[in-house]
């Protein structure tokens, strides 16, 4: 430097003379040595390793083992298995079979050589995982099992040589189930594990720190570029650690002073939470810890209650220990579970919620499937996961959080929004097998153009192994740089539960340290939250950072078997939300009988007031049961079939109790099941549309006919009021086994089971392509790359086979109805028997049938299969005579549409899609919509749509799909464009009219009971509707409820949420079609005093003034509208 010119430079110390030759490091064996020090390999014994464990006592008398083995899988409590008498036991013993539980009593005493050691523990391993229990029966910890979370730590108080008695409750599972293999195989119902470890173990910290100093210091100089000096000083210090250990011969100095030569790398600061406050402006990477729990997968939903003690303990036992460790969990589920069965635990996380470490995420019931759940339903997900977080928090969840849910509804954004969150969390489009979705951090974009902020963590996993590498790929793998660099990174064991381990927690104090002292690795921030994280960019974009938008689904390309793998669980998910909704509906209006009574005038029995209770209670029971089946590994059928008869279980629970409260509704409301052929039928219309329907004729004097029934109503067919039906349908054999059928709309041929042609009267045009058959059963070969059950590849569909009925019979002829019933083999084992039915038209330019669901207007088809196949996927195709590139499905409360055609990768990636109740193909003019009843999969490839029926996948399911189905689909031809036509046609097909008997006229019992006569139950069941002339069709009353927290019909459950003072009833509208509409809703006897917009949390919005008895709302395209009536 200046200044000091005229001294020379002192080179007395560099020798003159050579001492030894010196040569080039050769940098590959270098680093392929570092191996040896902590590698599994033939060095093991020489390595790091063994000094880890200084001492271990193992057997009587350190741990004196007893057993006790639970009965017949089942799962007892602490008291019942402590209760029990327990034999003694050892290691090497054997347990099982394949879920069977065992209780173990641990008599433990630190052998006096061991007791003053500096660190002890007790390790357990048996292969599968396990709960410990003091002796009083608190949970304290989680044990994983087959060498990963085996150690418990003793309490200081155990070195005082005396004995101190633990339980241990041993689940026969691995973290992953009973598959032995990979996914590809269900599960072993004979597996037995064998308690290989049960010993008081002594720990050299030093050696076991020195081992994760190694761990990232190795990796740094395997992971950086060679380019990089970071790289080549990483490989000389990890060299020079190993060097100082063999040359201490592995003794505790030289491990030491290995730690110490680590320090020159990773700074001083890795062995406590302060290496995170050095230089902590720049941090890059937040990072938090997760516990992904599949509520149900390869094992059943009751282990799962317990995989979330053995998590979440180990959590909160954590974080005593690393001040810094934050854990973020989802599925308000999951805690009411830990609340009900441990409750000293549920308090130990509601105490780290308190501090801030335990943090609640995610604002929904389960981390559920979104791509076949109901509107309705998604809304119940954040309703009841918000209402749960809040009441035991006192705080709602921000941010969205479905990391593993495979695809997510183009109305997720608008809902979330709706439920009080602005942000969402995933990884899962990671998984595409074939295009890179091009984003990290973006605008998610709704239907009705709703957002939120999204980050998929360029971590790409939700399970981190905390490493070097995952750090490295949050930048790496970063696409939304340009906007802004920072992302997530959420780590630690999970799907089978566990979350993060010490072990995690140690790396990346050490991946930290690196970044404080040699910069390079981005910095790792902990003891931060997912909602600060987000906060972080929400100011960015409040700032004037334009984040990158998506719009629409994001379609997951993969797994797109599951929206059709286990088929009868998916029909009880459609039926049993179409119960919940009629219920709703009738226990409202029942709920407030007596008012519309005295405000409509008409005569009120004081006796009989309040007679009817809303049944909160029940529906929220059956709801919950309906959101946990909807959990991301049930609803799409991915889990193993213990989890399929639990849920068939709980359908059963929904529909006994259902088939109870509508009939308890309906009582209320005068209408009782019908008993004798000679009453007049009553006909309850729950869907807020008028419909037109044929009814069956109950006995030969009644005419049977068709009948008109407003929406939100009933109507009287007493005998003499029936229509006839003037244009009964025909149908004919021509006597090569071709029959026709014709009504006044339609005139259809079919000919071996499939129609092949459909000949539109009123349009007059040919709905089918010259010489094509719809209603074409087609088989495939279904054997995707992976996992069975998830996945169909694109390549399934060059194995197509056309199915031909080998039997058909004209099955009716009657005035309402004509079908044709064919008999088809799928194999030797399999055979699927279809009726094909048309119904009779109204009559030309009769009122009835003006809305378009009237009878007479598709054509119907019923299918019963007996499916005993492997790895076949049945599916029914309609070629049509329709040409566009686009086709359009039912999504939640909205419509999606998709590509016809493989353009792009992208366009084909959609091979097989998600839709509801109908998808639809249309050109200018003309369309054709196919209508199910209980489906999910659908295709359309140019002009053939293709509705998927079965698959038979055996994994991790080996009996998924087998035996009887039942299902039906229509074919709707329309005239137009998609309209409220399709959309009304679908919802009633789903929702058949509910025929009842009134009882109103009588003295009988029922009479006093429901003290209403036909008039009055129709003015109550009536008084809300969609006034026609001043309502765009396209808006559609989802959902008629009554308020969460009315004074009423609130319950205990609901916690710390208060009551709200007065009764309310929630309607909820929504565009059905994608245009900006109004609607005006009349409110008939029912004395409204006050109407306010709300949110789907039921949080009162704006007020909506009341006139002429209604009110008037404007909706955006696919707006979903929620309004609070005030009674
Ligand atoms: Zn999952």
């Amino acid at each position: 430097m200046g200044g000091e010119t005229g001294s020379r430079p002192s080179t007395h110390h560099y020798p003159k003379l050579t001492a030894k030759p010196v040569g080039k490091q050769i940098h590959s064996i270098y680093r392929d040595r570092l191996r040896q020090f902590t590698g599994e390999g033939q060095y093991k014994a020489q390595g790091l390793e063994p000094k880890i464990v200084e001492a271990r006592a193992s057997g009587p008398p350190a741990v004196k083992l007893s057993v006790w083995s639970a009965p017949d899988l089942t799962r007892p409590t602490f008291e019942d298995a402590t209760k029990h008498t327990f034999k003694p036991s050892k290691i090497g013993d054997a347990f099982g079979p394949s879920w069977s539980t065992h209780w173990f009593k641990l008599q433990v005493t630190v052998p006096k050589d061991i007791k003053d050691r500096n660190h002890l523990e007790l390790h357990w391993d048996a292969g599968n995982e396990g709960l410990v229990w003091t002796e009083d029966g608190v949970p304290l910890q989680g044990l994983t099992g087959g060498g990963e979370r085996i150690e418990w730590i003793l309490p200081e108080a155990y070195r005082d040589g005396k004995e101190h008695i633990l339980y241990i409750e041993m689940a026969c599972n691995r973290m992953f189930g009973n598959a032995n293999g990979d996914t590809n195989f269900p599960p072993d119902p004979n597996n037995y594990y064998t308690l290989t470890t049960a010993d008081v173990v002594a720990i050299n910290l030093d050696a076991r720190a020195l081992f994760y100093d190694f761990w990232i210091i190795g990796d740094a100089a395997r992971e950086f570029s060679e380019q990089s000096w970071e790289e080549h000083e990483a490989l000389q210090v990890a060299n020079a650690i190993m060097d100082a250990f063999i040359a201490g011969d592995g003794s505790n100095e030289s491990i030491k002073e290995g730690r110490k030569i680590a320090q020159q790398y990773l700074g001083d600061k890795i062995d406590s939470e302060k290496v995170y406050e050095e230089d902590s402006a720049d941090t890059l990477v937040s990072a938090v810890g997760h516990c992904h729990i599949d509520t149900c997968w390869l094992w059943p939903f009751a282990e799962t209650k317990r995989k979330v003690a053995r998590s979440w303990s180990n959590q909160c036992d954590l974080m005593d220990r690393y001040p810094e460790h934050r854990f973020v969990c989802s599925q308000a589920q999951q805690f009411k579970w830990l609340k009900m069965y441990y409750p000293a635990l549920f308090d130990r996380v509601k105490s780290k919620v308190k501090t801030g470490q335990f943090q609640p995420i995610g604002g929904s019931w389960v981390e559920h499937d979104t791509n076949m759940p109901s509107g309705e339903s998604l809304v119940r997900q954040f309703l009841y996961g918000q209402r749960l977080f809040e009441s035991n928090f006192g705080e709602r969840c921000q941010t969205f959080w479905l990391p593993d849910t495979f695809g997510y509804s183009p109305q997720i954004p608008q809902l979330t929004q709706l439920a009080g969150m602005t942000r969402f969390f995933t990884q899962k489009l990671s998984w595409n097998n074939i295009n890179n979705f091009p984003h990290t951090t973006f605008n998610w974009v709704a239907l009705d153009g709703s957002q939120v902020l999204c980050h998929m963590t360029p971590a790409e996993t939700y399970t981190a192994e905390a490493n070097f590498g995952d750090v490295k790929r949050c930048v790496t793998q970063h696409k939304s740089m340009n906007n802004d660099p920072r992302s997530l990174l959420v780590f630690g064991k999970g799907d089978g539960g566990g979350g993060p381990t010490w072990g995690h927690l140690e790396r990346l104090r050490r991946c930290r340290g690196l970044s404080n002292t040699k910069g390079k690795l981005p910095k790792v921030a902990m003891g931060g939250s997912v909602d600060e994280f987000f906060s972080k960019l929400q100011k960015k974009a409040d700032e004037g950072t334009d984040f990158v938008t998506w719009y629409g689904e994001l379609y997951l390309e993969l797994h797109r078997g599951t929206y059709t793998t286990q088929a009868n669980n998916k029909r009880n998910n459609r039926k049993a939300e179409v119960l919940l909704h009629d219920i709703e509906f009738l226990a409202t209006m029942a709920s407030f009988k007596d008012d519309i009574r005295r405000h409509g005038g008409f005569g009120v029995n004081a006796q009989l007031l309040k007679s009817y209770k809303y049944p909160k209670k029940e529906l929220d029971e059956m709801w919950e049961l309906v959101l946990l089946c909807q959990f991301h590994d049930c609803l799409p059928g991915s889990a193993i079939n213990m989890a399929y008869r639990e849920s068939d279980e709980f359908y059963a629970t929904v529909f006994k109790t259902g088939k109870k409260l509508l009939k308890d509704a309906m009582t209320a409301l005068g209408l009782l099941d019908c008993t004798s052929e000679s009453q007049d039928q009553v006909l309850v219309n729950t869907l807020s549309f008028d419909r037109s329907e044929i009814i069956d004729s109950t006995s030969p004097e009644k005419p049977a006919g068709s009948i008109n029934v407003r929406g939100l109503g009933i109507s009287l067919t007493e005998a003499s009021k029936r229509s006839w039906v003037e244009t009964a349908p025909t149908i004919h054999e021509n006597g090569d086994g071709e029959y026709v059928m014709e009504n006044h709309r339609f005139r259809i041929k079919v000919s071996e089971g499939a129609i092949t042609s459909i000949y539109d009267v009123a349009a007059d045009r040919e709905v089918l392509p010259d010489g094509s058959r719809a209603n074409q059963l087609t088989l495939y070969d279904d054997k995707p790359l992976n996992w069975q059950a998830w996945d169909v590849e694109m390549f399934h569909l060059r194995s197509r086979k056309e199915l031909r009925a080998h039997k058909s019979a004209i099955l009716e002829s009657g005035p309402n109805r004509v079908s044709v019933a064919s008999e088809t083999k799928i194999s030797e084992r399999s055979s699927i028997r279809t009726v094909i039915s048309l119904g009779a038209a109204p009559t030309p330019g009769s009122q009835e049938g003006e809305d378009g669901s009237g009878p007479g207007s598709f054509i119907t088809v019923t299918s019963d299969v007996d499916w005993h196949e492997e790895k076949k996927f049945l599916k029914v195709e309609f070629p049509v005579d329709i040409r566009n590139t686009n086709a359009t499905y039912e999504t939640q409360f909205g419509l999606i549409q998709r590509p016809t055609h493989y353009n792009t990768d992208w366009d084909m990636a959609k091979f097989e899609v998600c839709c509801h109740k109908f998808a639809d193909l249309s050109e200018a003019g003309y369309g054709v919509s196919i209508l199910n009843d209980c489906k999910y999969g659908f295709a359309t490839q140019g002009n053939v749509m293709r509705l998927s029926l079965l698959r038979s996948p055996k994994a991790p399911d080996g009996e998924a799909d087998m035996g009887n189905h039942t299902a039906k689909w229509a074919i709707l031809p329309h005239i137009g464009a998609l309209g409220a036509e399709t959309v009304r046609a679908a919802a009633a097909f789903n929702n058949p009219l509910v025929s009842r008997h009134h009882d109103g006229g009588s003295e009988g019992s029922s009479y006093l009971k429901s003290a209403l006569d036909f008039d009055a139950t129709s003015r109550i069941l009536g008084a809300l509707s969609l006034d026609k002339s001043r309502s765009d069709p396209a808006v559609v009353i989802d959902t008629v409820k009554r308020g969460e927290d009315d004074e009423d019909v609130s319950t205990e459950g609901a916690g710390g949420i208060p009551i709200r003072k007065g009764r309310s009833i929630i309607v909820r509208l929504y565009d059905s079609l994608g245009g900006k509409c109004r609607a005006r809703l009349h409110f008939g006897e029912l004395p409204v005093k006050k109407v306010v917009k709300c949110n789907v949390l039921e949080d009162d919005g704006e007020e909506v003034g009341i006139k002429d008895g209604g009110v008037v709302v404007q909706l955006r395209a696919f707006e979903v509208l929620t309004l609070r009536l005030s009674v």
